[in-house]
């Protein structure tokens, strides 16, 4: 039959499709409600399917996104299904506004798949930042920690296994798999707050691991919504809110008139006078990030990587412990 449901064929083509994330997760877009189209009928409440011009909803979008008219975009809702570390599934869910299933490790038999990083990501503590970090490790340091993570992943993996074997529930046996193991969910989620997630978490300061998985996530988005996408990335991902200081600091350089924008005659703001304007130094640090260029970043799909459910499910039936296949 028919649907008379909205569809997008970009959207269709990667519909159930699996993407590989980090070295055994994967994401897929398991369904999606709606469009940018929908995102426009919602904020104009109007009768069905309409005959608008891409460039009025496109239009229409972006002043939405740019006042925040946030509830029209809420309209439209994305279903995924996705595996990823259990380090990084304890970050993703800090996001409350989507309905998630969980694998219940007390119902099934969790597969034996572990995250490793590779030698570029193992990195050293950053000395800037707290929570990342920088430079490479020495190659022979990586060699040690992977020996140690076999070493602590076989024990682990076989204490399961030997727990399962001596019919103890696996809601116990589960308890000392390490973070690293692979968990899998379905998430549920609406535009607008699956933007906000996005722009949290392909940030470079969160965690190189979620960025993956939501940088592919940006690439699904892409093909449901492209202009809800477009506006994101121009508003929200390349967007810097400005301050009241940075705002007294720009009006002091420019001029904005009906001919233009243009620079103030020997005009400057030194750091005495940022200062003065009362900008603290991390701030005048925040400014100095926001003058820079904006990036254009380009979330595309490597469709030659899109995987079978079949083919990852066999993946995953092969890695629960042996006697229990
Ligand atoms: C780089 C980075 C580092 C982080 N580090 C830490 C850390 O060290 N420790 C830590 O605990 N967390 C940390 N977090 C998690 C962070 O604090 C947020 O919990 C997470 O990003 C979810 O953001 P959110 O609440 O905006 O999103 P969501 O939960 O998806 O909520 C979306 C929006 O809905 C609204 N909302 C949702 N629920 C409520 C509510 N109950 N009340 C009011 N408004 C609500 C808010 O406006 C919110 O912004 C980090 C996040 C990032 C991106």
């Amino acid at each position: 039959m028919e649907t008379r449901r909205p569809t997008i064929p970009a959207a269709e083509e990667i519909l159930g499709g699996y993407f590989p994330v980090l070295d055994h997760g994967f994401v897929s877009l398991v369904d999606y409600m709606g469009s940018d189209e929908d995102v426009e009928r919602a904020a104009r409440v109007s009768y069905g399917a309409g005959t608008r011009k891409v460039s009025q909803t496109r239009g229409l979008i972006r002043y939405l996104r740019r006042h925040r008219h946030t509830t029209p975009s809420e309209m439209v809702e994305l279903k995924f299904h996705c595996a990823m570390p259990m380090f990084v599934a304890r970050q993703w869910i800090r996001h409350r506004t989507a309905s998630v299933n969980e694998l219940s490790a007390r119902y099934s038999l969790m597969p034996l798949l572990f995250y490793t990083p590779d030698l570029e990501h193992f990195q050293l503590q950053s000395r800037s930042n707290n929570q990342g970090r920088e430079g490479g490790a020495p190659p022979e340091v990586y060699r040690a920690a992977v020996e140690r993570w076999e070493a602590i992943r076989r024990q682990a993996g076989e204490s399961y296994g030997w727990m399962l074997e001596e019919d103890i529930a696996r809601e116990i046996a589960r308890i000392d798999l390490p973070l690293s193991t692979y968990t899998q969910w379905y998430w549920k989620i609406d535009l607008h707050n699956l933007l906000h997630f996005l722009s949290l978490r392909v940030d470079e300061r969160a965690q190189w691991e979620i960025r993956q998985f939501a940088g592919v996530i940006a690439g699904m988005v892409k093909r449901v919504a492209p202009l809800s996408y477009e506006a994101w990335v121009d508003y929200d991902l390349e967007g810097r809110p400005l301050t009241r200081g940075e705002r007294a600091v720009l009006s002091r350089l420019l001029v904005a008139d009906d001919t233009g924008v243009h620079a103030r005659d020997g005009a400057s703001a030194t750091a005495d006078e940022l200062k003065a304007l009362g900008l603290s130094p991390r701030e005048v640090r925040e400014l100095r990030e926001k003058l820079q260029g904006p990036g254009y970043p380009d979330f595309e799909l490597d469709l030659s990587a899109m995987r079978t459910a079949e083919d990852v499910a066999k993946e995953m039936y092969e890695a629960v412990p042996e006697s229990f296949e």
